[in-house]
């Protein structure tokens, strides 16, 4: 047993907290704003550029606050 958690703590102050660093450093994470707008039918928050309601597979597209461009590729 107590080698079971010497090893574990080996291998995870050794490999695991390493490569995590390793990550952080070389894929530092993205935040791109996201334009919202609320979903005419059930008012859930959607990405204005939604084709589809995630949440109740509503098609918003030309409704107020989200774009037309949609509605014309299809
Ligand atoms: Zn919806």
């Amino acid at each position: 047993m107590n080698s079971f958690v010497l090893i574990a703590a080996v291998v995870h102050f050794a490999v695991v907290v390493p490569v995590g660093r390793l990550q952080d450093r070389f894929q530092p994470v993205k935040t791109v704003p996201v334009k919202k707008a609320d979903c005419p039918e059930c008012l859930s928050c959607v990405p204005a550029a939604a084709t589809r309601c995630a949440h109740c597979t509503t098609e918003p597209a030309g409704r107020p606050g989200f774009p037309a461009q949609a509605l014309q590729t299809r």
